[in-house]
């Protein structure tokens, strides 16, 4: 480390974009979950990508740490810095929220890394196409946050993650140097796939300060329904018999009676009037979908149902509220994991959670829900004692890796799960990882602790 001052950074992106006061520097220093909290030098808000690359070449030169941070909303800690001895700066993307016209030829729209998602779906919208990526905390999650962490969402079994929606990406690399690949093109195969690579890196590989993203056709009419069921496996013989009657399935989400009584306590309208195991939240797309759908469900020996035709914000308030009336019921910081399971091994993991759960010496409530199509759910342990969390998670993974599932399906590894990389990679691949890593960022001051177990923290 060489002459590092906070001062060189305020000559780059203005004195008051470099935040160095306690008070302000708070809430870029604590998680979403408020489980994670750490300390920095500075917070530094860079507004173009010619400020970012001089911001991180001036880190590079006097060795100074950087933790990208777009909205915060992260779930496994990633995003905020916990980094012990030496500098660290937090590099925030807040001001970096400009959205391009949508290209409404070649279906794409080049955004700052900054913009959430809710304003990138508004361009795509405005423009009669659709941002495929959408997810509960659209008004603050970025598109450098969804890249960094290949966020999934709700439309995954339509159009695929975050990664699939990359056409092109800017990013500032450890020594400052910008790299480019910015084409609409959707057939491209010139050497590795940089942009692919950059998705899912958490901010370890490089700081992205923009997207092309694909956009993609409005689904036109669609439908909603609540449907109770017994079993979480009858969800794919639902979707398979929604398919087989010509319609498009645009979403599929899986709620539990105890995550649905939750949200009902905290003000959302019950849509079901009985008392299924499950409830499953669909959304469908095509010519008269809700006659369609209701035929389908009536078809399909169903009980208990509500159809309405979309958006039907009321029903998609039920699985919406989960994740915040969850962390406002727990009276610890819930422990939440988000995992997938092999589709035919869903109501078994289930059963082995709630034999867990029994297990336990202290009361414990859980609440599942996630997007069922994916085999993708979040698993949520309220009211855990603080000092049992780490060892009630670990025996949640433990599981989950007994089914050979993984132990991350959308929010990445962080610092909450880096000890499980190599449980569920081998030894190669996790070698393969670091030769990447090491090829990108030599010294190691990009989010240092994420990711890898043994990196400085
Ligand atoms: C209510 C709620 C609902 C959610 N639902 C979903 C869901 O359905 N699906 C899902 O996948 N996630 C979900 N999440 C998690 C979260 O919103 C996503 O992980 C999102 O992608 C994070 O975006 P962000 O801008 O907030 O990133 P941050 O939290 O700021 O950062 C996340 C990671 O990305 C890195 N990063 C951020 N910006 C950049 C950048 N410009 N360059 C390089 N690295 C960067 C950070 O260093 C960090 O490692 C949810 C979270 C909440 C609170």
């Amino acid at each position: 480390m060489t002459g590092f001052t906070t001062d060189a950074f305020g000559r780059i992106v203005g004195a008051n974009q470099v935040l160095t006061d306690p008070d302000l520097m708070r809430g870029y220093l604590a998680d979403w979950t408020g489980r994670r909290t750490g300390a920095a030098d500075a917070v530094v808000r860079p507004r173009t990508t010619a400020e970012v690359s001089a911001v991180v070449a001036e880190c590079a030169r006097t060795g100074v740490a950087v933790v990208v941070q777009g909205g915060n909303t992260g779930l496994v800690g990633g995003s905020v810095p916990e980094v012990a001895g030496g500098p660290v700066v937090v590099l925030s993307t807040a001001r970096m929220t400009d959205v391009e016209a949508v290209d409404p030829v070649e279906m794409c729209v080049g955004v700052q890394a900054g913009a959430t998602v809710a304003s990138i779906a508004a361009a795509a919208a405005a423009a009669g196409t659709r941002f495929a990526i959408d997810l509960a905390s659209r008004d603050s999650a970025t598109a450098g946050g969804i890249v960094a962490t290949s966020a999934g969402g709700i439309h995954v079994v339509r159009h695929g993650g975050t990664r699939a929606q990359v056409l092109g990406i800017e990013a500032v690399r450890a020594d400052g140097r910008v790299l480019r690949r910015w084409s609409p093109l959707r057939k491209d195969n010139v050497g590795y796939d940089l942009p692919g690579l950059l998705a899912g890196s958490e901010g370890t590989l490089a700081v992205i300060t923009g997207v092309l993203f694909a956009v993609v056709d409005q689904p036109g009419h669609t439908a909603a329904a609540v449907v109770g069921i017994d079993t979480a496996d009858e969800v794919f013989t639902l979707i398979r018999q929604i398919r087989r009657a010509g319609l498009v399935i645009e979403a599929v989400e899986l709620m539990t009676r105890a995550g649905v009584a939750l949200v009902v306590e905290a003000g959302a309208r019950p849509a079901l009037a009985g008392s299924s195991g499950y409830q499953v939240l669909l959304e469908v797309s095509g010519a008269d979908p809700v006659q369609r759908l209701a035929a389908v469900l009536a078809d399909s020996g169903v009980a208990d149902a509500v159809v309405d035709e979309g958006p039907a914000r009321p029903l998609w308030e039920l699985r919406e509220r989960h994740t915040e009336t969850i962390a406002a019921a727990s009276t610890t910081v819930p422990v939440k994991l988000d995992v997938t399971i092999r589709r035919r091994d869903l109501d078994a993991f289930l059963a082995d959670l709630d034999e867990l759960i029994a297990s336990l010496p202290y009361p414990c409530r859980l609440v599942v829900f996630g997007h069922a199509a994916d085999g993708n759910l979040h698993v949520n342990l309220l009211d855990v004692p603080v000092e049992q969390q780490a060892e009630v998670a670990h025996r949640v993974l433990e599981r989950v890796v007994a089914r050979e599932g993984s132990v991350s399906a959308e929010h990445g590894i962080g610092r909450d799960k880096r000890e499980w990389l190599s449980v569920v990679r081998d030894e190669v691949d996790v070698a393969t990882m670091r030769a990447v890593k090491q090829a990108w960022d030599p010294d190691g001051r990009l989010n240092p602790g994420v990711l890898f177990p043994d990196a400085p923290d």
